[in-house]
C-alpha cells in the first residue's frame, strides 16, 4: 500500500546534520557510529528506506533551526540567516529533482499523477518504484522576512506554512510557550489566505492555535500532532482543538516521537521499547472516535526530527517499517477502505480539495 508521510525534515538532516540521504540508512549508521554523541541518535529516515516502505509521497520541511550544544545557538540571531537557511535546504530539494530521485508535488495535476504512477509501480513487480513525491512546507515562518514575502516563497514552491515551532517567534507563540499572535503574524495569515498558502497548525501555542484559525480563512492541517487526551502537554492537541480542525476539514497526521506517544516517558532516560506502533494508532484511534469517522486522521511521523532509534517506537527499526501501522489498524477492526483513507488518501485529497482537483 502506498503510504503518506505528512512531516520529514529532509533538508535539515541533509544540510545541518550532513546526512547523505541516498545511503541506505545501515551506511549512514555506520558512518555516524564513528562520531558518538554528535549526531541525533540512530538515524530511521533515507530514501532507499522510503522506497522500501512504499513512502512515495510525504511534506518536507524547509527548517531554520541549527544544531549546536547550547540550546540558545539552536535559533538563528538574524532573519536574514534564518531567510538563508531555508533557501538553502531548498536548494537541495531541487538538486534531488534535478537527480530523479525528488519530485515536487506543486499542484493538483502533479499530485493526481504521481499517486496514480505509484499505485502502477505498486502492482508491478517489474517497474522501478518512482521518485519520491514531496509537497514543500516550511516549520516555523521566521524565513519569511515580512507578510508580504509569502507571495514569493510560493513563487518558489512553497505551499505549506506552519508559523510556529518552539518557543515564540516574530509571528506567534510556539511549543513551551504561551500567548497570542504578533501583529506580524496576522498579518502573515491574510497574506497566506491570499497566496492560496495552506497553514500547519502544529506547534502553535494555544492562543495563538486559536487566534489563527479565526483570522486564517483557508484549508488548515497539523502535519505531526497527537492527541492531549492521551498524552498531557502542550505539543499535544486537546479534545476541542481537534474538533475545531475536524469542522474545518483537516487531516491531522500522527507523529512517532516517544514523549508525545505515551505519558511520562522522558528523553534520553526512557526505554524506548515501552512505546510501540500500537500506541501511534491509539492517537490515530482518538481523532477518528471524536470524528466519528476515519476522513480527519493520517501519518506525520517526524522521525527524523532530531531524533533516531533510540525516541522512536521500539518495534520499529527504521521508517521503512511504516506499513505494520496499516496492519495493526485492520487488526483493530478498521475497514480497508478507512485504513487506505489513513495510511495517504485523507493527505492526498485533503490537498486535491485545497487546491482545487
Ligand atoms: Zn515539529
Amino acid at each position: 500500500m502506498l503510504i503518506f508521510d505528512a512531516h520529514l525534515d529532509l533538508a535539515w538532516n541533509a544540510v545541518e546534520w550532513n546526512r547523505n540521504l541516498e545511503w541506505p540508512v545501515a551506511r549512514i549508521r555506520e558512518f555516524e557510529n564513528q562520531f558518538p554523541g554528535i549526531v541525533p541518535g540512530d538515524c530511521t529516515v533515507s530514501f532507499p528506506e522510503l522506497q522500501a516502505g512504499n513512502i512515495g509521497v510525504v511534506i518536507a520541511t524547509l527548517l531554520p533551526r541549527l544544531h549546536r550544544k547550547d540550546k540558545a545557538l539552536t535559533f538563528y540571531q538574524g532573519r536574514e540567516s534564518s531567510y538563508a537557511a531555508a533557501q538553502g535546504q531548498l536548494a537541495y530539494y531541487r538538486a534531488l529533482e534535478q537527480k530523479g530521485v525528488l519530485r515536487s508535488l506543486p499542484d493538483s495535476a502533479s499530485l493526481q499523477s504521481h499517486v496514480k504512477d505509484w499505485q502502477e509501480a505498486l502492482v508491478d513487480p517489474n517497474r522501478q518504484r518512482p521518485p519520491i513525491g514531496y509537497i514543500l512546507s516550511m516549520e516555523g515562518a521566521p524565513p519569511i522576512l515580512e507578510p508580504t514575502q509569502v507571495g514569493h516563497w510560493y513563487d518558489e514552491g512553497l505551499r505549506i506554512v506552519g508559523p510556529a515551532h518552539y518557543g515564540p517567534n516574530e509571528y506567534c507563540h510556539g511549543t513551551g510557550s504561551e500567548g497570542p499572535l504578533t501583529p506580524d503574524g496576522r498579518e502573515l495569515l491574510k497574506e497566506m489566505d491570499k497566496a492560496g498558502m495552506l497553514l500547519d497548525a502544529t506547534h502553535l501555542a494555544d492562543e495563538s492555535f486559536w487566534e489563527a484559525l479565526e483570522i486564517y480563512q483557508g484549508p488548515v492541517l497539523a502535519s505531526h500532532h497527537n492527541c492531549r487526551a492521551l498524552v498531557p502537554g502542550d505539543r499535544q492537541l486537546a479534545d476541542d482543538q481537534i474538533q475545531a480542525l475536524i469542522k474545518r476539514g483537516s487531516v491531522i497526521g500522527a507523529a512517532f516521537d516517544n514523549w508525545m506517544l505515551i505519558p511520562g516517558w522522558k528523553k534520553k532516560q526512557s526505554d524506548p521499547s515501552l512505546v510501540s506502533l500500537k500506541h501511534v494508532v491509539d492517537h490515530i484511534d482518538h481523532v477518528c472516535q471524536l470524528a466519528g469517522n476515519a476522513r480527519h486522521s493520517g501519518i506525520g511521523t517526524d522521525l527524523d526530527g532530531g531524533f533516531g532509534k533510540e525516541q522512536s517506537p521500539g518495534d520499529m527499526d527504521t521508517i521503512a517499517g511504516l506499513g505494520r501501522v496499516a496492519e495493526i489498524l485492520s487488526e483493530r477492526g478498521y475497514s480497508d477502505e478507512d485504513v487506505e483513507r489513513i495510511m495517504w488518501k485523507n493527505f492526498v485529497e485533503f490537498f486535491l480539495k485545497a487546491w482545487g482537483g
